[in-house]
């Protein structure tokens, strides 16, 4: 395991990432029962864009540091919900720390809710774990996220969401043990609702993933994908996407009206975005 996401924090993908992960936790905050939020593959939770790390890669200066730049102000809410965030973490108002998932999770959920990262990697978790050490809402467990879904679900508290950001170190076949883990997750807790995130290199290349996405056990497999260039390249990533499994109702109306903001403000050449149901019963 050698990928470390602080090479990358605050990217184009993580830009996606991040705004679908707070709008599906908005969305169930809608109610106020409790919610379980599940993130498989956690990182360290907190990045330092300063740092050396994100200094080699220069990869926020295309995706995090150009949003702020593009909305100063006001923005459409999913992206606002994301800015937001940013901007909480960095008061002063220099981009200094980039918010992981479990950091934004964190922060979005409420006292009655619960947070749970699984990280693999002993380094991050022991960031992670120092991270949450004051936070009675958050496990932390060094553990497979994969095996991990089989132990942690179904929550006690009915309600909520799977986020699962492998690092595809593995290449296409995390595409498959991914929607493996998918498939037996959603026999233990069909209503549970599931993000996937994906990297996008080659467009052709994806056309197995989305059949098997298609065919999975959910009532609704929702698709969001944002393209910072043509997917022609397998050398490297062109853009990402989410899988959505059991969104919430008309969760997709939010994604409608940001997709087209963020390809704005974070293309390079001829980027390009799609929110497409596989799946709607
Ligand atoms: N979700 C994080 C975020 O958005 O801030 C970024 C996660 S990063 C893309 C993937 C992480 O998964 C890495 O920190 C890596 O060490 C960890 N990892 C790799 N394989 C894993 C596994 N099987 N179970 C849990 N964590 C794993």
């Amino acid at each position: 395991m050698n990928y470390r996401h602080g090479f990358h924090a605050g990217n184009h993908a993580d830009v996606l990432k991040h705004v679908v992960l707070l709008g599906l936790i908005a969305a169930l905050a809608r109610k106020d029962s409790a919610m379980f939020v599940l993130d498989t593959h956690a990182g360290r939770g907190r990045y330092r864009l300063d740092g050396e790390q994100a200094g080699k890669t220069g990869e926020a200066a295309g995706g995090v540091e150009r949003m702020l730049a593009t909305f100063p102000r006001s923005a459409p809410p999913a992206i606002g919900r994301y800015l937001d965030a940013i901007r909480r973490d960095n008061a002063d108002g220099r981009l200094q720390l980039y918010p992981g998932s479990p950091w934004l999770a964190a922060q979005a959920l409420r006292p009655q809710d619960r947070l749970a990262c699984c990280e693999l990697q002993s380094e991050e978790a022991g960031a992670l774990r120092a991270l949450f050490a004051a936070d009675p809402r958050v496990g932390v467990h060094q553990r497979d996220g994969y095996q991990a879904l089989a132990a942690l679900l179904p929550p006690k508290e009915k309600r909520g969401l799977v986020l699962i950001d492998p690092p595809y170190e593995a290449q296409l076949a995390e595409f498959d043990t991914a929607l493996a883990a998918l498939r037996r997750s959603l026999e233990r807790w069909p209503t549970g609702i599931y993000a996937l995130w994906y990297p996008i290199k080659l467009r052709r290349a994806l056309g197995h993933f989305q059949r098997q996405a298609a065919a999975l056990p959910a009532r609704q497999v929702l698709l969001a994908e944002l393209l910072v260039r043509p997917a022609d390249s397998p050398l490297r990533m062109n853009g990402s996407g989410m899988l959505i499994l059991n969104p919430p109702w008309q969760y997709e109306q939010e994604l409608q009206q940001a997709l087209p903001k963020l390809v704005d403000a974070l293309q390079e050449q001829d980027g390009s975005w799609r929110l497409d149901w596989l799946k709607r019963e």
